[in-house]
């Protein structure tokens, strides 16, 4: 790894274009002594003699001949290559080697620019007469030493000198990096060489294996972009490091410089593709994406161009890429300001990928020493480059799923709050239909107390006592107990009413319905104002003799009113009870009672009135009943 390796894309075209630039002094040349050779690589274009052949016409013996011998210009300054520029011409070198030693030697002679279209070299065989060698990579010829390089070993006899010649020209800028080796330590940096290429194409088919996986699983298309760039640049630096010309028959399509300016630019338009998709270019700057779709179809066409003159077009090719450069880092740094997150990745990586390139160039150059770095810095670069992006990648496939858990959240969050506002509103809505039960249940026992009840006297009404009537003469029915009843009417009443007026009557009514309440008293007996001026009580459990006892009761609570009522011969309000009570039988009925009750009522009423009288069927039926009857 001591030597210079075959010159990069972007140093390719800085150099050739700084040859414009540069005035070479031509010295005259002299013959190298090559007998002692360090195991560093010897630079040869100081010792080099050049000749330029613009109509392409001139043969060995034609720059052998004295005219022509004496046009040669020597004495170059000493860099690590001859760069011509993107010169039309043939180029002519000769190179004058002494071995002073005793021995034979062989020593390997190297142009390390695999991208040399014509490279023919002038070697004298042991009778020295000069051979040909015919290759280069837009050539047929195979290569007469195997390496990726073009490399051309030559003999030496003990103590003899020889004279070499090249004849070199190119379809695009033409840089002849020469360089001689001892055979040990060329095989040495062979080796080494080969170390690199392998790690470098390693790392690469790693890479598209493992995102064509990625693209398969996950369905991204940006993994494919990224597979198509990385596999468009791995591509083109096989061609431009002389790797496919190397292992592919000579003459093929693939090495042509055709093929390496084509390489270069689906590389650019791969790339593109990715950065557009990869700081999505689209949503951010939708104009700005535009012209990058524009330059990437334009990218694409230019093979087309290429093949028909890549040599007129070859140095317009390198001022497209170098403003693409350009247009590439002030997308990607506005994207940056813009604050997107992949562009920082993509600054980075582009950024190693150009200092690579600016490394490679700078060494090639002299300006920066030559050591793994500066010399593979491309490649390196480029390496590092595919590994960044390749975790920019994972990067925005992390916020993505970050970005997807969190709208989950969100989601999440929002149906909980859907689902506990429904909650709640359900509680809200059981809590008023419960309260609105309430009210009604309350209401409906206010109805039915208000239906059950006499507005004027707040005692039961008629229809109350009928139906606490049905219910206790049931109940003395399945008891087999006795059954009270005694009704009550007011006595002269309609005078009453007549004399003293209606509202009166209505008190009267009232004072009488409360003396009554008070007097029936007993938690099982019942009283309800029967109609008008009349009154009953229902008293279960109870014999004949004890409800007209509790009748007496009421007559006396009555008459203890002393409600004065002039128009009757006592002068106070009284009233008559008709009393009647029976065990209930299968021939007794609750209205049979009621009429008993009644009929002594009346009995009452005739008698004379304020007094109970107890009906007749009692009172035949307490003979009957000693216990109960204790008269
Ligand atoms: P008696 O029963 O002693 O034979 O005579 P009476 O005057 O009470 O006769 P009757 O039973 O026929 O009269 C009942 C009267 O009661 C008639 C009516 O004016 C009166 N009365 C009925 N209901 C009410 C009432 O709600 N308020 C008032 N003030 N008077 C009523
Ligand atoms: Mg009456
Ligand atoms: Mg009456």
């Amino acid at each position: 790894m001591h030597t210079s390796r075959a010159h990069l894309w972007l140093s390719t075209w800085l150099l050739i274009c700084l040859i414009g630039l540069a005035a070479p002094v031509w010295a005259s040349a002299q013959a190298l002594d090559v007998s002692v050779m360090p195991n560093e690589p010897l630079s040869l274009t100081q010792y080099v003699a050049l000749l330029e052949d613009p109509e392409h016409s001139l043969s060995l013996a034609d720059v052998q001949a004295p005219e022509q011998a004496a046009r040669f210009h020597d004495n170059l300054p000493a860099s690590s290559a001859l760069t011509l520029g993107f010169t039309r011409s043939t180029y002519w070198l000769r190179l004058t080697l002494r071995n002073n030693s005793e021995q034979p030697l062989t020593r390997m002679l190297v142009v390390e620019n695999p991208r040399i279209s014509h490279v023919q070299a002038y070697l004298p065989d042991a009778q020295g007469l000069y051979q040909t060698y015919t290759t280069g990579c837009d050539t047929a010829a195979p290569r007469l030493y195997p390496n990726r390089n073009f490399v051309f070993p030559l003999s030496l006899p003990p103590d003899s000198e020889q004279v070499v010649y090249l004849r070199v020209h190119s379809s695009v800028g033409l840089l002849v990096p020469l360089r001689l080796w001892s055979e040990a330590a060329f095989h040495l940096y062979e080796r080494d060489d080969y170390l690199v290429q392998a790690w470098y194409f390693g790392i690469a088919s790693a890479m598209i294996l493992f995102n064509l996986m990625l693209f398969v699983a996950l369905r991204e298309r940006i993994y494919l972009l990224y597979v198509a760039f990385v596999a468009c640049m791995v591509c083109t630096l096989a061609i431009k490091n002389g790797l496919l010309g190397e292992m592919l028959p000579g003459g093929t399509l693939l090495d042509s410089n055709v093929a390496y300016y084509s390489g270069a630019s689906l590389t650019v338009s791969a790339l593109m593709l990715f950065m557009r998709r990869m700081l999505r270019t689209d949503q951010l700057m939708p104009r700005v994406d535009r012209l990058l779709l524009g330059l990437v179809v334009l990218f694409a066409l230019t093979p087309l161009a290429y093949a028909l003159a890549l040599p007129m077009l070859a140095r317009g090719a390198i001022l497209l890429y170098l403003s693409n450069v350009l247009v590439i880092l002030a997308v990607v740094v506005a994207c940056a300001i813009k604050r997107q997150r992949s562009a920082y990745f993509f600054l980075a990586a582009f950024a190693l990928l150009m200092l690579g390139g600016a490394m490679t160039t700078l060494r090639a150059m002299g300006i920066v020493p030559t050591n793994a770095f500066t010399v593979d810095g491309i490649q390196l670069g480029s390496a590092l480059e595919m590994l960044l992006l390749a975790f920019a990648l994972a990067d925005r496939f992390n916020v993505m799923r970050r970005d997807k858990a969190r709208v989950q959240e969100q989601l999440l969050h929002a149906q909980q709050q859907l689902v506990d506002t429904l909650k709640s509103s359900e509680r809200e809505l059981e809590q008023r239909v419960a309260q609105r039960t309430d009210e009604l249940q309350l209401l409906n026992s206010k109805l039915e107390t208000l239906s059950l009840t006499d507005s004027l006297t707040g005692i039961a009404n008629r229809r109350h006592f009928d139906s606490i009537l049905q219910q206790e003469w049931q109940r003395a029915v399945r008891q087999g107990q006795p059954l009270a009843l005694a009704i009550l009417d007011v006595d002269w009443f309609k005078r009453y009413n007549d004399h003293y007026g209606h509202p009166a009557g209505d008190a009267c009514l009232r004072q009488i319905a409360q003396a009554l309440a008070a007097t029936v008293c007993r938690a099982s007996d019942r009283v309800a104002r029967y109609g008008g001026e009349e009154f009953v009580f229902i008293a279960p459990m109870t014999d004949a003799q004890s409800a007209l006892e509790i009748a007496g009761r009421v007559i006396q609570a009555i008459a203890a009113l002393a409600l004065p009522h002039s128009e009757t011969p006592s002068g106070y309000v009284s009233v008559s009870m008709g009393v009647a009570a029976v065990i209930p039988s299968a021939e007794h009925t609750a209205s049979m009672l009621l009429q008993q009750a009644d009929a002594a009522l009346y009995q009452a009423k005739t008698q004379g009135r304020n007094r109970a009288v107890l009906t007749e069927d009692a009172s035949k039926a307490r003979s009957n009943i000693p216990s109960q009857t204790p008269d």
